[in-house]
């Protein structure tokens, strides 16, 4: 016990540190088009990289940054640096297919009173439009947030702002105040999509979600897609984007560039 409260404690003060230290990165997963077959946009990740312990995934910190608080500080530094980086792209490739980024909102980022002017001054300074942002939520924010969510959704909604609703499936979901949300996109968590050839099942739930989306007008993206065989299963429901390591695993900012200028196709 008082090894691990040790260690706890060491991770918080180490995290107190990070950001002055600009030791935080970000890594950037390409989201791809099945109508047009190329990259869309990227979603934002981050990444740690301690001075003692290398390159930290996210699950190995976020949950103490939720619990001390910190992620509020650090969320916003991932905002105002995705935001810098979508733009200076945008404006580097002038390319009219790079339509999004996608960035990660925790539910007590959510649920900061100034949130909305935050991001406001974060497109300001960035001179990023508003529709080249995406902010991904999971269900729980909408349910820990209660009406707050929905007026803070369409404040963001209005701003230009698209919404989408993250690990879809995983979380306690209001099926019923679904539609009466702002929102525009439902990822499928990764869990539905990587058993797809062990578990039939999974591809009935896999089924029932994008048909519940595109009844209720929003588009669907897939995640985790690791193999052709899911890929073809996809484009067969019609799902219109899909992210996963079978196109390419979160990549730094130079290595996305070079996958912005390789122009693929899928
Ligand atoms: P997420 O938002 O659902 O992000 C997708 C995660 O799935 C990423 O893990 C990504 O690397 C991983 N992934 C993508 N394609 C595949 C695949 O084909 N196979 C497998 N096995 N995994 C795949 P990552 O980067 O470790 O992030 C984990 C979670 O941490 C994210 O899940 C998100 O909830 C959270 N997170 C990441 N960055 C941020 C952030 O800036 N703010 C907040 N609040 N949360 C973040
Ligand atoms: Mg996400
Ligand atoms: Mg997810």
């Amino acid at each position: 016990m008082y090894k691990s409260a040790l260690a706890r404690l060491q991770l918080e003060t180490d995290l107190r540190r990070a950001i002055e230290r600009f030791e935080f990165r970000l890594f950037y997963q390409p989201i791809v088009s099945l109508t047009s077959g190329s990259i869309i946009g990227f979603e934002a990740l981050l990444r740690w990289q301690h001075p003692e312990r290398g390159l930290l995934n996210p699950t190995d910190f976020i949950p103490l940054a939720q619990e001390t608080g910190l992620i509020v500080k650090i969320g916003n530094w991932v905002l105002h640096e995705a935001c810098r980086q979508m733009q200076a792209w945008r404006v580097h490739y002038r390319s009219n297919s790079l339509k999004k980024i996608s960035v990660n909102l925790s539910v007590k980022q959510f649920s900061q009173p100034d949130l909305i002017e935050q991001i406001g001054q974060i497109l300001h300074s960035t001179g990023l439009d508003a529709c080249c942002l995406a902010l991904e939520i999971t269900e729980s924010v909408i349910v820990e947030n209660g009406d707050v969510a929905t007026t803070t959704l369409s404040q963001l909604r209005n701003m230009g702002i698209e919404l989408s609703i993250d690990d879809f499936g995983t979380g306690y979901s209001s099926l019923g105040c679904l539609h009466s949300f702002p929102i525009s996109v439902l990822k499928i968590d990764r869990s539905f999509i990587n058993p797809i050839a062990a578990n039939s099942r999974n591809l009935e739930i896999i089924e029932i979600i994008v048909t519940l989306a595109h009844k209720l007008g929003m588009d669907v993206i897939a995640e985790g897609v690791e193999t052709k065989q899911q890929l073809t299963f996809l484009r067969n429901l019609r799902c219109e984007y899909v992210q996963g390591y079978f196109f390419s695993p979160p990549l730094d900012s130079l290595a996305a560039a070079a996958l912005i200028t390789a122009n693929l196709q899928w």
